[in-house]
């Protein structure tokens, strides 16, 4: 039986030119996938419109063009996948996983009792309802008291509780946007990404990418 292809993907937010960082993991996301004669693809996550900045896709693209970094198939532009994300943020709502929030940050602040490595972690005031005449913000999705475990490709065995960690992530932000985290996910998903090679500082976001997976079925990636 022959070895699945690999597909591994490059996936840049446009909120300036391709950085240092940036070519690292378009480098060797590149060379890990085509050294297995696999398929590397192009997502343009320009996700949070008031982040993204003019011209800079255009000028990521005529960098990795300029390298040689030549990508398979179609760019998919996350500014323009936002049924794909809602569609997902449903199934999870079916499964009775997601809640409407309407704590403020500053709230959150100061009910959480320690700051997490990325802010403050949710302290779950709303996982049972919103408080009386609070109106919803956000969307969270409940995370579990279990560990997430799973191998990096570098760092090796990677562990995290969620709800220690994190607490109950948001899935859509008070301005109606959708997150980072549930849209990375929802693309990798649709587009058979199996290898995701991308900067450590993301190291951190694994964990939460996994638990998304296997909430919506999914596959899970391999992750360097
Ligand atoms: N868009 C993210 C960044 O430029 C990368 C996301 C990913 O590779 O999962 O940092």
């Amino acid at each position: 039986m022959s070895a699945e292809k690999v597909v591994g993907r490059f996936a840049p937010s446009p909120t300036g030119p391709l950085h240092f960082g940036s070519l690292v993991a378009a480098v060797g996301s590149y060379c890990l996938a085509r050294r297995e004669g696999g398929l590397w693809l192009l997502r343009m996550e320009d996700l949070d419109p008031p982040r993204v900045v003019p011209g800079a896709a255009d000028e990521i693209l005529s960098s990795l063009e300029r390298l040689g970094l030549h990508w398979d198939g179609e760019i998919v532009w996350q500014s323009q996948r936002s049924e794909a994300y809602l569609a997902a943020v449903e199934t999870l709502r079916d499964k009775g996983l997601v809640f409407d929030c309407a704590c403020t940050r500053k709230e959150i602040i100061l009910s959480a009792p320690h700051p997490g490595e990325e802010g403050p972690i949710y302290p779950g005031t709303c996982r049972r309802g919103l408080p009386v005449g609070r109106k919803p913000r956000a969307l969270r999705i409940e995370v579990p008291p279990e560990q997430v475990s799973f191998s990096d490709g570098v760092f090796g065995r990677v562990q995290q509780v969620l709800v220690d960690a994190v607490g109950d992530f948001i899935l859509r932000r008070a301005d109606g946007l959708f997150a980072y985290q549930l849209a990375v996910v929802v693309d990798d998903e649709a587009e058979g990404v199996n290898q995701v090679v991308r900067g450590a500082d993301l190291l951190s976001s694994t964990p939460r990418q996994i638990f998304l997976h296997a909430c919506l079925g999914n596959r899970i990636p391999e992750y360097i």
